[in-house]
């Protein structure tokens, strides 16, 4: 009996014995994937960090690309305009040194100064961030009219318009004419959405509106005045444009010709609103908008600022759809 408890007691321990060998074995056997595992985990970190940098480094070249590309592109115009350039520079012995930098309002434009407004619609797209760095550059400020396509995957998109100082406005919610202009009910149904999606997104109460077409359209099965007055019935204000800049035209122009289309026609105007777009396939638009701005702020004594609550509009009268 006592012999047999002996061994009993025994075999437990070589048991325990055992027992701990394979702990010991399995613990030897896993730490190095779990270490490979923290290793991944902090290199997955590293990379997006490098990522975010070089995201970073490709935005700066990029505004230098596109300064380089403005200022090649206005040499041509700066031969021809050499002249009026001279007269320009005397603007600078007027008390606004660069009205750019302090005016935000219509009523604030000072006198024999153009307003203009720069529009971009479609978007926000995928050259959004950039069409605002390059904004910054210049310190302007502008008017998206959006539409809700990005909405569910890129809600910071519209943040980011809103975030970084400009005019966000409604476009319509799918921006597809059949389903939009079907009825004035799917009309109502579709310009709520977008005035709710703005709210909730971006915190803005948004009142200027863009009917996708112009309010000149020809698709539209439901009378445009009818529209009008409804967007006016809800406290909004819709603005069409005077000047385009062509960029939905098939095949996309160059950012010469868009350059040429826009400073040309705000020369004609003492307000304009230029319409342009923030679309996924018009990157000759991002190409051509440093040197809109600065034929723009170079040729005429203009002002570039955003569409505002106040800001009257320009409205089209039987003039042909762009869009
Ligand atoms: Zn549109």
């Amino acid at each position: 009996m006592n012999e047999d408890n002996l061994s009993a007691s025994r075999r437990r321990r070589v048991k325990r014995i055992k027992v701990y060998l394979v702990v010991i074995f399995l613990l030897l056997l896993i730490s190095p994937s779990v270490i490979s595992i923290f290793a991944l985990v902090n290199l997955r970190g590293l990379d997006a960090k490098i990522e975010e940098l070089s995201d970073r480094v490709d935005r700066i070249e990029l505004t230098y690309i596109l300064k380089s590309e403005a200022a090649a592109s206005l040499e041509a115009m700066d031969e021809e305009t050499a002249i009026e350039a001279e007269v320009e520079e005397d603007v600078s012995l007027a008390p606004i040194e660069r009205a750019e930098d302090i005016v935000f309002d219509e009523r604030d434009v000072p006198e024999g100064y153009k307003s203009v407004y720069l529009t971009f619609d479609d978007g926000p797209s995928i050259y959004t961030s950039q069409i605002l760095d390059v904004l910054d550059t210049y310190g302007v400020k502008a008017t998206f009219f959006v539409t809700g396509i990005q909405a569910k995957n890129h809600p910071e998109w519209y943040k980011e318009i809103v975030d970084r100082g400009h005019t966000i406005g409604m476009h319509s919610y799918s921006h597809i004419y059949n389903k939009v202009y079907a009825d004035e009910a799917a009309f109502e149904q579709d310009l709520d959405q977008i005035h709710d999606f703005i709210l909730d997104t971006t915190g803005v109460d948004c009142k200027v509106f863009r009917f996708p077409g112009g309010s000149s359209n020809h698709v539209s099965t439901v009378a445009m005045s009818d529209l009008c007055e409804l967007v006016h019935s809800k406290g909004y204000e819709y603005y069409d444009w005077n000047v385009s800049s062509q960029d939905a035209t098939t095949p996309i122009p160059g950012a010469a010709v868009i350059v040429n289309n826009v400073v040309s026609g705000t020369g004609k105007y003492e307000r304009s609103i230029v319409l342009m777009h923030d679309a996924g396939d018009k990157y000759s638009t991002v190409q051509a908008l440093p040197a809109i701005i600065e034929g723009i702020q170079k040729s005429d004594k203009a002002v570039i600022l955003p569409i505002g609550n106040n800001t009257e509009p320009i409205q089209h009268l039987g003039v042909s759809s762009e869009e």
